[in-house]
C-alpha cells in the first residue's frame, strides 16, 4: 500500500538546515496497524505529513498504491489525498466557524457527493460515533473527547484506504483516549490500514508493529507479538 525508499526531508530556514528525515525506508501493507514512536523532534510528524501528502519530501521515493508521489503535481497529490487518506490530529484541527455537521461534510463536498447522500452518510457516522445529538453544535461547545470523535468522523467519512493519526489521544484524558483507541482498533478489525504516531506505550500496544524513530532515522521495527498472534489465530 505504501512503499518508502530513502525518503529525506530537509527544512531550511535562513539560519539553520534541519535533516528531519534521513533516508527512511518503510513498507506498510494493506490492513497493517503500525505505531511510530520516538522522542520529540524525531521526525514522526514530518514522516506522517509526507505520507498524508500534506508536505513534500526533499528526496527519495514514496509510492502510494503503486503510484510514485515524489515530484508529482500538487493537483494529483491533492486528489490522491482526498480519495485515499483520512488524517486525525492531536489538536483535532476542526474548523471553529463551522458546525459539527459542516465539519464532517467537508471531505464529501470535496469529493462531489450529492447533498442527500452526504446527509445519509453524516447521520450514519454520527450514530456510530455517538455524536448524533451534537451535529448542530460548534466545536467549542464540545468536550475534547467529543471533538476528537468529530475529527475521527471527518477522517472516516470518505472511507479512506489509509488512516493517519498523529498523537490522536495526546490532548485527551485517559477515558476519552481509550475510547479513541477502541475506535481505531475496531476500524483495524474491519480492515482499515492505520499508521499512528504516539508517545503512549499503552496506545502502541493496540498496534501490530512499532517503529522507533530518532533524529530522522528508524532505529528499530518490532512486531507486537501479542497482536500478531491474535491476527494469525483469527485468520485461521
Ligand atoms: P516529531 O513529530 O517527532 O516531534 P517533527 O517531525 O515535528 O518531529 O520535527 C522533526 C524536526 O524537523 C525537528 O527538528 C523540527 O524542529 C523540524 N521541523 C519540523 N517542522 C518544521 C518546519 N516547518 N520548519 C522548520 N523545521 C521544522
Ligand atoms: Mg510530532
Amino acid at each position: 500500500m505504501i512503499t518508502i525508499k530513502k525518503l529525506s526531508k530537509i527544512f531550511r530556514t535562513e539560519e539553520v538546515e534541519t535533516n528531519a528525515l534521513n533516508e527512511i525506508s518503510l513498507t506498510i501493507n494493506e490492513g497493517d496497524f503500525v505505531s511510530i514512536m520516538g522522542p520529540s523532534g524525531s521526525g514522526k510528524s514530518t514522516l506522517l505529513n509526507i505520507i498524508g501528502l500534506l508536505d513534500s519530501a526533499s528526496g527519495g521515493s514514496y509510492e502510494l498504491l503503486g503510484q510514485e508521489m515524489i515530484g508529482q503535481k500538487e493537483k494529483l497529490k491533492s486528489k490522491a489525498r482526498k480519495e485515499n487518506i483520512g488524517f486525525i490530529f492531536q489538536n483535532f484541527n476542526l474548523i471553529d466557524e463551522l458546525s459539527v455537521y459542516d465539519n464532517i461534510e467537508l471531505p464529501l463536498i470535496y469529493n462531489n457527493v450529492s447533498s442527500s447522500e452526504r446527509k445519509k452518510k453524516i447521520e450514519h457516522i454520527a450514530g456510530v460515533l455517538g455524536i448524533s445529538h451534537r451535529l448542530k453544535h460548534y466545536p467549542q461547545q464540545l468536550s475534547g473527547g467529543q471533538q476528537q470523535r468529530v475529527a475521527v468522523a471527518r477522517a472516516l467519512i470518505n472511507d479512506p484506504k489509509i488512516i493517519l493519526a498523529d498523537e490522536p489521544t495526546g490532548n485527551l484524558d485517559s477515558k476519552n483516549g481509550n475510547e479513541v483507541m477502541e475506535l481505531l482498533t475496531d476500524l483495524h478489525a474491519n480492515g482499515s490500514t492505520i499508521l499512528m504516531v504516539t508517545h503512549s506505550d499503552y496506545d502502541a500496544s493496540f498496534s501490530q508493529k512499532i517503529i522507533l524513530m530518532k533524529d530522522g532515522v528508524i532505529l528499530s521495527e518490532k512486531l507486537n507479538q501479542r497482536n500478531v498472534d491474535v491476527l494469525v489465530t483469527s485468520k485461521n
